[in-house]
């Protein structure tokens, strides 16, 4: 592994987390992405600085590149879907640059983003309030074609037909087909397809051609050539009647029914709706598709069904995707990178089969440690974060997640092991954030003692005994815990503050590199980082 300073937004070189690839590969690609939202209530709070910006993304690269699959997770609040949005400019960035097949696209709205939004869709969280209820599915999906005037035929598909000839066609029989039928019949691996069936018959120049389903938007030209016959297939229909077709053909390839083009999206299942939305998606054939928590608001029985149908939708359709969810199991087997996100910032990535088997950040490690596995031989303990996230507002100094870390760093002076040094730790942040009751304790217990309200504060608020700390480090708890008690919280704060400071607070850890593809960004992992070691 190799290690490099964290970079911040104005720092960031190209091609950061996606190794060696050549860079035609990245299809979109985000350096030093920050989104903040002021949250100042008014302009007395903006005078007075109150309020101040949450910061959902907060200085992330990354890259997506050509037909993968990149999963961004993390818990809920961490900015994943703020990231997903501003990546695709439904939200504006604050800094920092978005670039679409190289292109910068950062803060393009209307019409300038028009031509990409084409190639760059979402899929929603809640399928029912991201479809009109008022429309039917087949206005649904026939309204981004209306809007980027799609079907337009691709120069770079070839259209052919696959032909059968009936036995009682004794004569032979030529096949062309327009250059323009990928309007009508959906290309696959660069070409399009056209059915064609070809029968004998009394009338019609001796023949009957039959053309499947595409009947009703494709027209068989036959005449005679020779001694046999040509058949020329030409598009034959309005722009709204090959629209309505595709629309058909969607459903059909999300799993649904031509049929339920006039139906509401009410009248469908959550599942249903979310097939739909894909369906949406996949209209004006982008080449990315943003999936925000897709499927985390279905029915477990569905959730596999919809995560399937996208992984087949990616694996066809060569579509890149970039899967936002809370939940690491579900990205295991549809994702080929995931990168994991913790209060704004990407603090790992890696190949999925990697992250799995090694992950490197103690975060990722306390999340992996949720997963439910099958296999007895691969479960691990589970570690319990400590504590919620913190507030986007004010983020924690150096490494964010020093205030949850199970690894997190003792000061070199430490005498006791890390357990004990974290439990000191997670004891000072109760403190420092003010989560500390004395009077509840003192109600509780019924005295006004400090020395019995003190005792009872260590109890509740140390996890393990204070006899098992080193004696400096136990006389420290107390007298914290005696300020407290005596109602001096500020005096509490300095106490612990000043005795129990770890390097994770101190300094922005670096990020360090796998050998093979990825990096994570952890002290421990720094061979030059203060206190760096194998995590206990
Ligand atoms: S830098 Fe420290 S707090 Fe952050 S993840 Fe690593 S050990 Fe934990």
């Amino acid at each position: 592994m190799s290690s490099e300073p964290h970079a911040t937004s104005d720092e960031v070189s190209t091609g950061t987390d996606a190794g060696p690839d050549d860079a035609n590969d990245v299809v979109l690609e985000a350096q030093g992405l920050k989104k903040h939202f002021d949250q100042s209530d008014g302009l007395v709070d903006k005078l007075l600085g109150a309020g101040g910006d949450v910061k959902a993304v907060d200085g992330v690269d990354l890259q997506v590149k050509d037909g993968e699959t990149l999963a961004v997770v993390g818990e809920s609040g961490c900015g994943k879907s703020t990231l997903g949005e501003t990546l695709l400019n439904l939200q504006t960035a604050t800094e920092g640059t978005v670039r679409y097949r190289g292109e910068d696209i950062t803060g393009l709205t209307g019409r300038k983003m028009r031509p990409y939004r084409k190639d760059l869709q979402m899929i929603f969280q809640d399928p029912l309030a991201s479809l009109n209820p008022r429309q039917t599915v087949g206005e649904i999906i026939t309204a981004p074609m209306e809007v980027h005037d799609f079907p337009v035929s691709d120069p770079d598909v070839r259209t052919t037909a696959d032909v059968t000839v009936a036995d009682d066609v004794t004569d032979p029989v030529s096949v062309t087909v327009a250059d323009d039928v990928d309007r009508a019949v959906r290309a696959e691996g660069g070409v399009s397809v056209v059915d064609v069936t070809v029968r004998s018959a009394e009338e019609a120049d001796g023949l009957t051609v039959d053309l499947g389903f595409d009947d009703d938007v494709l027209s068989a030209t036959v005449t005679e050539e020779g001694d046999g016959y040509e058949i020329r297939v030409a598009v034959d229909a309005s722009e709204n009647e090959l629209r309505v077709h595709r629309a058909e053909q969607l459903l059909e390839l999300v799993g649904l029914k031509p049929g339920h083009m006039d139906r509401y999206p009410g009248q469908f299942s959550g599942g249903q709706q979310q097939r739909v939305g894909i369906a949406r998606a996949l209209a004006v054939e982008p080449e990315l598709i943003v999936a925000d928590e897709p499927v985390s608001a279905l029915d477990v029985s569905v959730q596999a069904q919809i995560i399937n149908l996208l992984e087949e939708l990616q694996e066809d359709l060569g579509l890149s995707l970039l899967f936002i969810t809370h939940d690491l199991s579900v990205v295991r087997h549809i994702a080929d990178r995931v990168a994991v996100m913790y209060l704004g910032e990407i603090v790992e990535i890696a190949n999925t089969q990697e992250l799995f088997e090694d992950p490197q950040h103690p975060y990722t490690k306390s999340l992996l440690s949720a997963v439910p596995r099958i296999d007895p031989e691969t479960r691990t303990d589970r570690t319990i974060l400590s504590g919620t996230v913190p507030s986007p507002i004010d983020p924690p100094s150096g490494c964010r997640f020093h205030t949850r870390c199970p690894a997190v760093i003792p000061p070199e002076d430490w005498g006791g092991d890390q357990a004990a040094f974290r439990d000191v730790f997670a004891f000072r942040n109760r403190i420092l954030d003010d989560a500390i009751d004395p009077e509840a304790a003192a109600q509780r217990i019924g005295s006004e003692s400090e020395d019995a309200v003190a005792d009872h504060l260590i109890e509740r608020s140390l996890d393990r005994d204070l006899e098992e700390l080193p004696s400096d480090a136990a006389d420290v708890v107390r007298e914290a815990a005696l300020a407290l008690a005596g109602g001096d919280v500020e005096d509490a704060a300095d106490v612990v503050g000043d005795a129990f400071t770890s390097p994770c607070e101190e300094q922005r850890p670096s990020r360090t590199h796998r050998e093979t593809e990825g990096w994570a960004s952890c002290h421990r992992l720094d061979p030059d980082a203060p206190g760096s070691a194998e995590i206990e």
